[in-house]
Parts: structure tokens; sequence; C-alpha cells
């Protein structure tokens, strides 16, 4: 009996002993066949997989001092503009990827705009280079559009993607009539962010044409609280608004019990609107804003951790400094247009919180638009590293 557990022992022993080996090959024949930019036996720079030049591959590379542009299995030195790979569409300036560029830049498929040597799939607005002013929509210039687009500078007339410097007399949209000097929408000098949460829901359609209604653009900040509505992201993306991440759940108890489960949650909204738009928005707010203090009875501290995270992550979250108050104890049409309308004069650049769930704000949209235009504002969408206002964080 006792040979027989011996024998039974030796014989675990072995097979662990079998399966760690076994483990240790196949993570070493794994790393063997990752792609690797090192210099080959003649000095020349190459992406080698497996020991050998991948002559086949075309893309981009890394190693540790940088991200290079392979053609055929080489560094393209000669390289610059807008190369890919399965990550992303990068920048490149004499073979490497410039992460310190920023502007609009073009390859075979387009023009685009580049932010931290990447194209920005979320820049929506004005945008220039040394050779103009661009029109860009969802990261790539839309050389058919022609009216109006806004930029931190104010509001422009664009002709084909492009600001038409030459334009001068009036401009009408939407019943309003705009005053247009040498491409620039006359204007009070102030800007507004309309920001939208907690949809998209059954008004959210309703709200979409009274923005179109006057070209003006505003950035969703979305969760899964209506999946029936969801397919309203794509529509929110394809018409040049800002797609941005609250939360799947907005279940304060489940996002701020801790940072883990606060990112585990905001990872299913990114899925989602990456199954509706075709990329990931490094844009967000937090349910309740960062200064909210209902997360102290879920998780001492989360607040100052997951603000700080949002940046580790490149991230940019955005509060408000104007308030419908729509989500509080404001519930009528009037009473939001008033809160909107009294809020915007204290700002030169005014972040407002609106809610797409309300019937009441999207009823008085159509009219509070209408006094933002004809008083001179600007109405601009969100842009990641843009424009953001941030409350206290007091938890
Ligand atoms: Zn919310």
């Amino acid at each position: 009996m006792r040979v027989v557990r011996s024998i039974a022992k030796r014989l675990t022993a072995a097979t662990l002993l079998v399966c760690v080996l076994a483990a240790m090959y196949s993570l070493s024949a794994y790393a063997s066949s990752e792609r690797v930019v090192k210099q080959d036996s003649k000095g020349r720079w190459a992406c080698m997989k497996d020991g050998k030049v991948e002559k086949s591959y075309t893309g981009i590379a890394h190693n540790k001092y940088g991200w290079w542009r392979i053609k055929n299995g080489y560094v393209d030195f000669d390289a610059t503009g807008v190369c890919q790979n399965e990550y992303g569409w990068f920048y490149v300036k004499d073979g490497k990827v410039d992460w310190e560029h920023e502007g609009v830049e073009h390859n075979k498929y387009g023009w685009w705009r580049i932010r931290d040597g990447r194209v920005d799939w979320s820049a929506n607005g004005v945008f220039r280079n040394k050779h103009g002013w661009w029109y860009v929509k969802q990261g790539g210039v839309d050389f058919d559009y022609t009216g109006l687009a806004a930029n931190g500078l104010g509001n422009w007339y664009i002709k084909k993607g492009a600001v038409d410097f030459k334009k001068n007399g009036t401009y009408e949209k939407g019943g309003i009539e705009y005053k247009i000097v040498d491409g620039k929408v006359q204007n009070n000098g102030k800007v507004i962010y309309l920001t939208f949460d907690d949809g998209p829901a059954a008004y959210t359609d309703q709200l979409l044409g009274i923005l179109d209604k006057y070209g003006v653009k505003a950035t969703f900040f979305v969760t899964s609280a209506y999946p029936s509505y969801q397919y309203l992201i794509k529509k929110e993306y394809n018409a040049g608004h800002g797609i941005a991440a609250h939360t799947y759940t907005h279940n304060y108890a489940t996002i701020y019990k801790s940072t883990a489960g606060f990112w585990s949650d905001h990872e299913r909204i990114q899925e989602i609107i990456e199954q509706q738009t075709g990329h990931r928005t490094t844009m967000m707010r937090f349910p309740g804003g960062t200064s909210n203090t209902v997360s102290r009875r879920y998780c001492r501290g989360v607040m100052s951790d997951l603000s700080r995270q949002a940046g580790e992550r490149y991230m940019t979250f955005y509060d408000w400094n104007v308030d419908a108050d729509d989500a509080g104890k404001t519930r009528t049409s009037d009473g939001v247009f008033n809160n909107i309308t009294s809020g915007v004069k204290y700002h030169d650049q005014s972040l407002v919180l609106c809610h797409d769930v309300k019937p009441y704000t999207v009823n008085a949209m159509d009219r509070i638009i209408k006094w933002c235009l004809q008083n001179g504002y600007t109405f601009r969408v969100c842009q990641p590293g843009g424009y953001t206002y941030h409350l206290r964080v007091a938890n």
C-alpha cells in the first residue's frame, strides 16, 4: 500500500514537472515568435520574428528606442506621414512615431486629426495645419461639408471641408441669420459645450433633430440604461457629436465600491461605444461629478483615486460649470431654459450639464439653442485634452 502511494506521489511530481516544462517551452516559443525591431547581420534595422527578418510585414513595430515604421520587414527611415498597425493610426516622422505631434496629416485614405502622435477618432471641429483650417469629423477631414463649425477661436464658415476666409455676408441655418466677416461668424466670444448624460433614451432622437436643425454639435455621456436605444449612439456619432463614457450601470454601489469596480464597469460601456462607433472614447464623466460625496458611503477616497487614474489612462474627464438642474429640483422646460440661459452669461466657456432622458429638457432645447445663437454664443463639442472644467474632489 505504501509502495503504491509513493509511486502515485512520484507520478504526480513527474506530471507536475512535465507540465512546468511544457509551460516554459510554450512561453519561450511564444516569446521567440514575437515581433522585435533590431539590427540584422548586415547592421540594417529590421523587424525580426523567429530570428528572421519578417519581409512580409508592413506596419509599425516597437523596441525600447521607440515605435518604428516597418516596410517589407525593414525600418523605413524615409517614411513621414500617417501609418497604421493593428493598434491604431500613428503619425510617423523619418520612420519613427512622433508622440509629440499635433496637427492635421494625410495618407492615401484621407486627412486626419493627429493628437499625441495618433489619429484622434474623437476629434470634431476645426483644426489647422500649415495648409489651412480644416473641418474634422470623427478624426478625419470631411471634404463634403459646407456650413458652420467651431473651434476655440470661434465659429467658422466651412466650404468643402476648409474654412473659407474669403466669405463675407450672411449664412442662414435653422431660421437664424449669421453675420460672417472673413470666414468668421460674428459672435460675443463666448463658447458653450452642451453635454447630455444618462442616455441614449426615448427623447434622444428628438434632441438630435433639434441639434441638426441649427447645425449645433453636443457631447453625449452615454450609459447602458436603455439598451433598446443603443443604436442612437451610432446616430449621435455619425452626426458629428462627441461620444463620451458615463458608465454602464450608473449604479453608485457598483461603480464607487472600488476603483477596480469602476473601471470594469467603464470597460463595459467602452465596448458598447466601440460596437456603435468603431472606436473607444477618451472622454468621460463620473456619475454625480468628481465632487460627489455619495461615493463616501461605498469607499473612502475613491474619487481622489479615480480622478488620478483617469489621467493615467489618457482619459479626459468633464464636470460642469452650468447645471440645468434637470436631474435635481427643476422639472419644467421653463425652468431648464432659465437655468441655462442665466448660467451661460457668467462664463466665457460654459460646460452645461443636461440629461437627454428628461422630456422637459429636450422640449426646452429648441428655445435654448435659438436664444444662445441669437445672443452670439458659439457651440462646441468637447475635445479630448481640450477645455474641461473640474469640480473639487470631496472624497
Ligand atoms: Zn448621470
